[in-house]
């Protein structure tokens, strides 16, 4: 990764494009990219059935519409896949993924043959870390942190030194199961107290929606000043302010990036997030790091996706 940009600005091939895919829970999300990451065309199919023959039915809808388009494309080098769970890049496999029900699914099962053609698969948090380091700017020899919560899954990716750190078994940054209370709520994996029954939008609409006499979605309530809608985001960003102090204790990044659905709470959530981390931290206010919302939402984890082709393709020039 390191010097990618400098090296970008001495190549020009505005001849070349790039392929990159997000698949979710709720859709999938292709776009056509050039080699500076800028998105040329942008199509998303709505996910109704998450098995991996359906989601490959919807990317082969996709690279039909862009075949379809080829006019306005130029040779694409490569695809990158961006997707929730544990991913083993090297073996173009998702390991696991919770969020779509999935184990052990090649990158064949999932896109139509395609030739020679480079396919790269990265777990959407990584994915979108590296986005956020090659299209916004961020020195690519940061410490940084980014933690992703979508409607049901929640994953944080590390950049240390420049490179990413994955763990000895892939899961380094599976944070949803982190205990955040002593005899807290349920979890769905059997354990209380779990990071992720206090910050699932999912989980927390459906609470929220139990209890309020109105009809807003929370976090549009909580925007309006619903005093309940109020104490469900108090108590998120709390939580939220638990793990990220964790976090700073054991990884001490220079900073840490919010993305996912959370950043529609607008900066106001960002700074009550902020100052119970500081609030609850012992090692002095100078190691805090740098604090912010992603800067490409939506977009982080497909720009990461092409990004990762960038990449491999610039590593043979
Ligand atoms: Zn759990």
């Amino acid at each position: 990764m390191q010097g990618r940009n400098r090296e970008l600005l001495q190549i020009d091939y505005d001849h070349i494009d790039v392929l990159g895919f997000e698949v979710n829970e709720s859709f999938v999300h292709g776009v056509v990219c050039d080699l500076k990451g800028a998105v040329k065309m942008s199509f998303s199919e709505p996910v109704q059935d998450k098995r991996p023959q359906a989601i490959a039915e919807s990317i082969k809808v996709i690279l039909d519409q862009i075949r379809q388009n080829e006019a306005k494309t130029a040779n694409i080098i490569g695809i990158g896949l961006s997707i929730s769970g544990i991913v083993a890049p090297t073996e173009q496999k998702v390991i696991h993924s919770g969020t779509m029900g999935w184990e052990n699914i090649h990158v064949n099962d999932l896109f139509p043959p395609l030739g020679d053609m480079m396919i790269i698969v990265e777990n959407d948090a990584n994915a979108a870390l590296l986005g956020e380091v090659w299209v916004a700017n961020i020195q690519d020899d940061e410490d940084v942190v980014y933690i992703v919560i979508s409607e049901g899954a929640i994953g944080a990716s590390l950049l240390v030194d420049g490179q990413l750190v994955r763990g000895s078994t892939m899961v380094a940054g599976e944070i949803s199961h982190f205990p955040v209370e002593p005899n807290g709520k349920s979890c769905m994996c059997g354990n209380s107290g779990c990071f992720e029954t206090y910050v699932s939008l999912e989980r927390l609409e459906k609470e929220f929606a139990e209890l309020s006499t109105g009809n807003m979605k929370l976090i549009e309530a909580y925007k309006a000043g619903d005093e309940l809608a109020q104490q469900f985001v108090i108590q998120a960003a709390h939580k939220m302010a638990t793990v990220i102090r964790s976090i700073i204790y054991l990884v001490n990044p220079g900073r840490i990036i919010i993305g996912g659905l959370w950043i529609e709470a607008g900066e106001e959530f960002l700074n009550l997030v902020l100052q119970q981390v500081k609030k609850h931290f012992s090692l002095g206010e100078r190691h805090i790091p740098q604090f912010a919302y992603s800067k490409l939402h939506p977009h982080a984890g497909v720009l990461g996706a092409v990004g990762l082709v960038i990449d491999e393709f610039l590593k043979y020039q």
